[in-house]
C-alpha cells in the first residue's frame, strides 16, 4: 500500500494536519492495513473541525471503499462499504424506490462518517438518527480483528461504535435499513417567518416530515429570529433530475463576508419568499443538500477559514436559545449560514448528539472576536442543559463535552478495548482528552 504525505484540513479550515494517508480500495488491502500499520479512519472530511485528522500520524483514506455488496429489492436492506457517500446511495437506490432514512445537509458525507457522528437529517423529529438504521456494522480494529456489532450483538460495542468518532475500529461496510419513497422528488412548502417566537410555534405545529428553518443570523429587535421555514414531503411527481455543482474557484478576500455585506445579503434572502409563502417540487437532493452545488464553498470564508456553533437544547430552555441568537444578533458576526431546527430524542450510540429539543447552527469567520462570542455561546449551552455537537465543535474545552455526554466514561470503555494502544486517536480526540491516558 502507498502511504502519501498530504497536508489536509476539517471542512472549516481553521485546524490543519500533515501526515501520511492510504487509500485502500479492496477489503483485503484494508485489512493489511490494520493489521499492519493501523492509524483512524476518515471520510470525506465534512466535519468542521478536527474530528478526521490526524497530525503527524498515519489515516486511512475510506473513500475509494464505496461498493454495495447486497441489496433486498423487497425490504430495502442495503448492505454499502463505509466510503460510499449519502448523496450516491441516494442517487442509485430513489429511482428504485428507496432512499436513506436520515441524511445530513451534504450529500458529500460518507456511510462511515455519517455513522461515526450518528448525524440527523431535516426529518429528525421524526424518524430519528442515522444509527437507528444502521441493523449492523462490520469493523477491523488494530491487529486485523474482525468484529460484527448490531443492536442484539455486541450491543455495548455497536452503541459505542453509532457516533463512536471512529475509536472503536475502522468501519468497512454497514446493512442498512433504507427508507420507502413514492418518487425521487419533493414537495417543498417554504413560509416566511417574522420572529423567533413565531419560528418556535411554527416548527412545534409543524405536521410534515422533512422540516428546517433558515434564520437571519443579523436581525434584531422584533426582526429577532426571523428566517424561512421550509416544510417538504416524499412526492412521486415529476421532477428534473438535480445537475452537477459549481467550484469556488479561490478563496475569498475577508471583505466579502463583512457584518454589512451579510446584513444586506441577508434582508434581501428572506425577502425573496413573498409574505404568501410558495411551493416548488424539487428532486431529493437538490432540496436536502442545498450547499452541494457550490463545491468547496468553504473557500468563501477566506484563508483563515470558519466556524460553526452548533447546539441543541431542550425544550425548557427555550429561553436561552432566544438568549443565545440574541447575543450573536448583537454581535454582527454571523454569516447567512444558519439554521435552526426541531429534534426529537432519536439516537443511537453514547455519544451521539441529537435530544429532544431545537438545534442552532451558525458558521462565523475564524476571528478571535468571533472565539470569544463562542465560548459564551458555548457555557451557556452548558447552563441550559444542552450539549455541542462534536461533527462540528473545535473550540469548547474537554471538560465541557465531558459533562455535556454522560455516557462518555462507558464510551471511553468500549473504545479502550477496541484500540488498547490507541492507535485509532484523531486530534481532535487528544485535543479533547476523550481517551485514557497511555
Ligand atoms: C454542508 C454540510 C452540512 C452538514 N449538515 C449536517 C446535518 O444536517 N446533520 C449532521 O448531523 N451533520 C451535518 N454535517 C456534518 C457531517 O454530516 C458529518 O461531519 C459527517 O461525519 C461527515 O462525513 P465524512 O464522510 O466527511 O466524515 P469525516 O469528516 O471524514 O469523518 C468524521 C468522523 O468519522 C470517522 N470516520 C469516517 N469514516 C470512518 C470509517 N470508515 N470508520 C471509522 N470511522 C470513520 C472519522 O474518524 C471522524 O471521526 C454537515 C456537514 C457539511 C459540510
Amino acid at each position: 500500500m502507498l502511504w502519501k504525505t498530504t497536508d489536509y484540513t476539517g471542512w472549516g479550515r481553521v485546524h490543519r494536519a500533515a501526515g501520511d494517508l492510504a487509500r485502500p480500495e479492496r477489503a483485503a488491502e484494508l485489512a493489511r492495513l490494520i493489521e499492519d500499520s493501523p492509524g483512524p479512519a476518515f471520510g470525506m472530511r465534512r466535519s468542521y473541525n478536527d474530528s478526521a485528522l490526524n497530525d503527524t500520524g498515519r489515516a486511512i483514506d475510506m473513500t475509494r471503499m464505496t461498493k454495495i455488496r447486497a441489496f433486498d429489492p423487497e425490504t430495502g436492506v442495503v448492505e454499502v462499504e463505509a466510503g460510499l457517500q449519502i448523496g450516491d446511495l441516494l442517487r442509485l437506490f430513489a429511482p428504485r424506490g428507496w432512499i436513506p432514512a436520515a441524511m445530513p445537509g451534504t450529500g458529500f458525507a460518507t456511510i462511515g462518517g455519517a455513522i461515526a457522528h450518528d448525524v440527523h437529517g431535516k426529518n429528525h423529529h421524526v424518524l430519528g438518527s442515522f444509527g437507528q438504521h444502521v441493523l449492523s456494522v462490520t469493523l477491523l480494529q488494530p491487529g486485523g480483528r474482525q468484529v460484527v456489532a448490531s443492536p442484539s450483538r455486541n450491543k455495548a460495542l455497536f452503541r459505542a461504535t453509532i457516533g463512536g468518532i471512529g475509536q472503536t475500529g475502522v468501519i468497512v461496510s454497514a446493512r442498512l435499513q433504507l427508507l420507502r419513497t413514492p418518487g425521487p422528488a419533493m414537495r417543498v412548502q417554504e413560509s416566511r417567518i417574522d420572529s423567533f417566537d413565531e419560528f418556535i410555534a411554527r416548527l412545534d405545529a409543524s405536521s410534515q416530515t422533512y422540516t428546517v428553518g433558515w434564520i437571519d443570523g443579523t436581525a434584531r429587535g422584533a426582526g429577532l429570529g426571523r428566517g424561512i421555514l421550509e416544510e417538504a414531503e416524499l412526492t412521486d411527481a415529476a421532477v428534473q433530475p438535480a445537475r452537477g455543482g459549481l467550484p469556488v474557484p479561490v478563496d475569498l478576500p475577508s471583505f466579502a463576508l463583512s457584518p454589512p455585506t451579510v446584513k444586506l445579503f441577508n434582508a434581501a434572502y428572506w425577502r425573496k419568499v413573498p409574505g404568501r409563502g410558495r411551493n416548488s417540487v424539487k428532486p431529493i437532493a437538490r432540496h436536502l443538500f442545498p450547499l452541494d452545488k457550490l463545491h468547496n464553498w468553504n473557500r468563501l470564508y477566506g484563508k483563515r477559514g470558519f466556524h460553526q456553533f452548533q447546539c441543541v437544547v431542550p425544550p425548557a430552555s427555550v429561553g436561552v436559545l432566544r438568549e443565545i441568537l440574541e447575543k450573536i444578533a448583537a454581535s454582527g458576526l454571523a454569516s447567512p449560514l444558519s439554521v435552526l431546527k426541531r429534534m426529537g430524542d432519536g439516537r443511537a450510540g453514547m455519544l451521539s448528539f441529537p435530544m429532544a429539543g431545537y438545534t442552532l447552527a451558525i458558521d462565523f469567520p475564524a476571528r478571535q472576536q468571533a472565539e470569544t462570542l463562542i465560548a459564551e455561546l458555548e457555557a451557556m449551552t452548558l447552563e441550559a442543559g444542552g450539549r455541542l455537537y462534536l461533527g462540528k465543535d473545535a473550540l469548547a474545552p474537554g471538560e465541557m463535552i465531558k459533562a455535556m455526554y454522560p455516557e462518555w466514561e462507558a464510551w471511553r470503555a468500549e473504545a479502550d478495548k477496541a484500540d488498547p494502544e490507541g492507535q485509532l486517536i484523531t486530534d481532535m480526540v487528544r485535543r479533547l482528552a476523550l481517551r485514557s491516558p497511555r
